[in-house]
């Protein structure tokens, strides 16, 4: 089920913190569990892994 002409449900934790941050020109970022890079994008942030990543499926 998609939902998204409401409110995008998303499940990153730092949403909030991040949204404040980048009042101040900054950044929330988590690492990504298989590459060890930062990730900033909301979606890659919440799930810990980059894009490349989580199609790689290295587990
Ligand atoms: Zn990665």
């Amino acid at each position: 089920m998609r939902q998204e002409n409401s409110i995008p449900i998303e499940p990153d934790p730092v949403a909030r913190i991040d949204a404040e941050a980048r009042l101040h020109g900054a950044r929330i970022a988590t690492r990504c569990s298989v590459c060890g890079r930062w990730l900033v994008a909301p979606k890659t942030r919440a799930a810990h892994a980059g894009p490349k990543c989580q199609k790689g499926g290295v587990k």
